[in-house]
């Protein structure tokens, strides 16, 4: 989270702006609440440039709950198209498959997740309901540079990303996505909200099984309001939104600021590790996340090493998912460029007294 955001919540922990009451006692169909919704929908929309056509729903259930959300509206029964490329996408596939027939269109499991499939390769049915990818994935540290046009590709089909950690780190071409969901937990606030934007014409095609609450067209019909939404969540994110429309770099606002400053943060550590013989980044150059960095040391004997003189130096959760082993440094958008300055250091540092 961004400091300045925090200390803006804790300031008003206690009475959020003269109403007598903090954000977590409000009602919320209340009018303050009203007001805070409101903000953070026309906050978010303005910092991603969300085109009118397009819903923003705020959830609950997170990542792994629209694995069935998803298909529970979109799939019509299938079937639908995966790009598997690590894995989130992986699980996503498997989630689709208890509501409809979810297919492989392309899968990068034979490099190790280590590279992204060229689109022209897609095996697209003429018949997907939608096509599923997740646009960073976070555990293998493979991003989209660029979403992939599948009209150009001969498809119909809606794009659907995962972008959960990624989210509001760059840009959105919407041009190409039909939905687009993520937890907010990594760049907008709290666990426990969820963010969905959807195309207006994807909405009420929900199959009858759908829960109310997970139905797209009921939430988007009562404005995020169809049940209890997660309050302190939207009130935290929208702080968020705010602090990310306020960022300036080089010229740029916004979300083109944060853009350009998370590219020179994921420079810095890529450039590093790439000039270094200690170190090693197997993820091609041209997916690499800008978001998640996993890396390993050449002489793996050294990772508790590693590990404990980072948290020494004030550097934590640098131990790899256990599915990868060895380092991951997320370098999410409140992470500022002097933080991934002094993990540079301190690998520096940890190499030149260990060689
Ligand atoms: N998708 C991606 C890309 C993720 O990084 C995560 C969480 N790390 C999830 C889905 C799952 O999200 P949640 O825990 O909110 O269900």
């Amino acid at each position: 989270m961004p400091e300045a955001v925090l200390r803006q919540a804790a300031a008003e922990m206690l009475d959020w702006r003269g109403s007598g009451m903090s954000v977590m006692e409000m009602s919320h169909r209340g009018k303050e609440f009203g007001v805070i919704l409101a903000q953070a929908e026309s906050d978010l929309r303005a910092l991603l440039a969300v085109p009118a056509h397009f819903h923003i729903l705020f959830m609950q259930g997170g990542g792994l709950g629209e694995n069935a959300i998803v298909p529970l509206n979109l799939s019509r029964g299938g079937p639908v198209d995966f790009v598997i490329t690590g894995s989130w996408s992986i699980k996503s596939h498997k989630e689709a498959q208890r509501y409809c027939a979810a297919r492989i269109a392309a899968s990068n499991a034979a490099d190790g997740h280590l590279s992204l499939p060229e689109p022209a390769t897609w095996q697209i049915g003429g018949d997907a309901a939608y096509v599923h990818l997740c646009s960073n994935e976070t555990i293998n540290g493979i991003e989209f540079q660029q979403l992939p046009d599948l009209a150009a590709l001969g498809s119909k089909a809606p794009l659907v990303i995962d972008f959960s950690s990624h989210v509001a780190s760059r840009p959105v071409d919407w041009s190409r996505v039909g939905l687009a969901f993520g937890g907010a937990q990594k760049n907008l606030g709290p666990a426990g909200l969820t963010i969905v934007v959807v195309r207006d014409d994807l909405l009420g095609h929900a199959l009858e099984i759908c829960p109310s609450a997970f139905n797209y067209k009921t939430v988007a019909d009562n404005q995020s309001m169809y049940n209890t939404p997660p309050t302190w969540g939207i009130y935290m994110a929208g702080l968020t939104f705010q602090w990310l429309r306020e960022q300036t770099e080089g010229g740029l606002t916004g979300i083109e600021a944060m853009e350009q400053r998370n590219i020179a943060k994921a420079r810095l550590l890529y450039d590093f590790i790439d000039g270094s013989s200690f170190y090693l980044n197997k993820v091609a150059a041209n997916c690499r996340s800008r978001m998640n960095v996993p890396f390993f040391l050449a002489d793996e004997s050294r990772n508790d090493a590693f590990l404990s003189g980072a948290r020494t130096a004030g550097l934590l959760q640098l131990k790899g998912h256990k599915s990868v082993g060895g380092m991951r440094a997320s370098i999410y958008n409140a992470m500022p460029l002097e933080g991934v300055q002094a993990l540079v250091n301190y690998m520096r540092e940890f190499e030149r007294s260990h060689v």
